[in-house]
């Protein structure tokens, strides 16, 4: 099984799609190789693009804290994206960008094996549940279910919500964030008491 450092090195010298010529830096994801939690968000935006790291400007910040506020620890949690180079001016991914770089996200997820995977915002959530061969009917009516799915004979559930970016343009939709953040809180503070996810549904 190859690990996420194996997965880095390649996607640092990546040319699958021309998004490699106008990025600063590549942003392959950061976080615990066995973390419990994935998340995984659109693509890297303009901060994300000079550090390298996924989720550092005020998305980021705002994630961050939401953790914390339902004590999920970073050292439990990989970030990532559906696409590891910023789209100039961050315009929507166009397909043959998500197309070339989605094996990249199918087999960090392979290599973590994680409890939970959660989605943020439609672009990751599409692209997700589509891996694992389930239907995203729109952030609307999916934000806040879990999906049960099989990952290689374990047990795992994929939560779609909203981007941490779509929070700070309508702080309206907090409220209901933070309820999916502190469900996924619950299923892991569960877990971390040696119960396993078959004992909840
Ligand atoms: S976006 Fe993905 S596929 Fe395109 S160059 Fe960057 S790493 Fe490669």
């Amino acid at each position: 099984m190859e690990s996420i450092k194996d997965i880095t090195n390649e996607i640092l010298k990546c040319k699958r799609c021309k998004l490699h010529l106008t990025k600063t830096n590549y942003v392959p994801g950061d976080g615990n190789e066995n973390a419990r939690i994935v998340f995984v968000g659109e693509a890297p935006g303009r901060e994300e693009d000079k550090q390298g790291k996924p989720f550092v400007g005020s998305a980021g910040k705002l994630l961050n804290e939401t953790l914390l506020k339902f004590g999920i620890r970073r050292e439990r949690v990989f970030i990532t994206n559906v696409l590891k180079c910023r789209p100039p001016n961050n315009r929507d991914p166009l397909n043959e960008e998500i197309e070339a770089c989605i094996p990249y996200l199918y087999r960090q997820i392979m290599a973590i094996k994680p409890d939970v995977i959660v989605c943020l915002g439609r672009h990751s959530s599409k692209q997700v549940l589509g891996f694992f061969g389930e239907k995203f009917r729109g952030i609307t009516s999916d934000r806040g279910k879990f999906f049960e799915v099989m990952l290689n004979g374990k047990k795992i559930v994929i939560m779609p919500t909203y981007h941490p970016a779509a929070i700070l343009y309508k702080p309206q939709l907090k409220d209901v964030f933070e309820d999916d953040i502190k469900k996924v809180a619950e299923i892991i503070g569960k877990l971390e008491k040696k119960r396993t996810l078959f004992d909840f549904f």
